[in-house]
């Protein structure tokens, strides 16, 4: 499968990597404003290759997208001093609207695949200006916040992070909902398997639990700048499943109703394939998180409200 990513920054490079290292794609196009650093960040992960797959892996033009099944969207501008999140938020959709004019073009047939933060906001942005069907703009969403939650509850129980599921929903960011009433480890409610195995989930651990997901991009930020390898596995395993039509349920972004707000988008567990995404399902939630899930996506519209689509 041939995959092109526009921005080769971090998050970009990052998603090559992991593309390069789980053997997803056959062929990677690195595509940037700045030529020398995709021809760097591509030669230097080709280096990785006789450690992986077999794959090649290039920088190129918009044009050298032509073919691609998938095309992630990892481009953008870094916020000016003293500008606001609305003036960023404005700048990077101007961004976008000349990168998707390019992408669609280059490759009609894509899945768009979007990465740029406020990813939600973007993924929103990227359906209305490509006039793609909502399941083939599909956004990295929560998927990272699902993974810090899987992972955090997991060394709580000690039990290996694929048998805990439990799915973070709604914005990518700071009005995220974790669900713990649907949190399951194998397919024991989080609670029964935590007293099981003696070490229940007691208020303490649950606040713990939540301000280790709410708060882990602010913590690596402080300490390294920006957060690149989370997301970048993440953006494979959404490749992946695409690539391996697999059906496989992912907390990913795309635009649809959400309880009471329409045409929003934000995460949902939805089914990934070939075809992007073509199923979501609405998890039974809480009565606090449904009005926190309602509430996420309303922000979200709101702020979509600002744009000029
Ligand atoms: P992140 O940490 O999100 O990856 P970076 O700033 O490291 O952020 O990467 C963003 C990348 O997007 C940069 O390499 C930048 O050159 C690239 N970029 C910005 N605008 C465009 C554009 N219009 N077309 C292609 N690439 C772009």
């Amino acid at each position: 499968m041939k995959i092109g990513i526009v921005g080769a920054g971090m998050v970009g490079s990052a998603a090559a990597f992991s593309l390069v290292m789980r053997g997803v794609a056959s062929r990677i196009v690195l595509v940037d404003l700045d030529d020398a650093r995709a021809r760097a960040e591509a030669e230097d992960i080709a280096h990785a290759i006789p450690f992986a797959s077999p794959a090649r892996i290039e920088a190129g033009g918009y044009g050298d997208l032509a073919g691609a099944s998938i095309v992630i969207l990892a481009c953008g501008v870094g916020q000016k001093p003293g500008e606001t999140r609305l003036q960023l938020l404005a700048r990077n959709a101007e961004v976008f609207r000349v990168v998707v004019g390019e992408v669609r073009s280059a490759s009609p047939d894509a899945i768009l695949l979007v990465a740029s933060n406020p990813v939600d906001i973007m993924t929103q942005v990227t359906l209305s200006i490509s006039g793609l069907p909502a399941g083939r703009v599909i956004g990295s969403g929560t998927i990272l916040d699902t993974a810090r939650f899987r992972w955090l509850l997991s060394r709580h129980l000690g039990i290996a992070p694929k048998s805990v599921h439990g799915y973070v929903l709604g914005e990518h960011g700071d009005s995220e909902v974790l669900c713990w009433s649907g949190a399951r480890a194998g397919t024991v409610p989080a609670d029964s398997a935590a007293e099981q195995v003696g070490r229940p989930i007691t208020n303490e651990v649950r606040q713990e639990i939540d301000d280790g997901v709410r708060r882990a991009a602010y913590r690596i930020i402080e300490g390294k700048g920006a957060t690149w390898y989370g997301i970048g596995a993440g953006l494979s395993r959404i490749a992946a499943a695409i690539g391996g039509d697999e059906g496989a349920i992912l907390t990913v972004s795309t635009v649809s109703d959400v309880l009471g707000v329409s045409d929003v988008a934000c995460s949902l567990p939805r089914v990934v394939g070939a075809n992007g995404v073509t199923q979501e399902l609405l998890p039974d939630l809480s009565p606090a998180e449904a009005e926190g899930l309602e509430a996420s996506a309303a922000m979200l519209k709101d702020q979509v409200g600002t744009l000029s689509l």
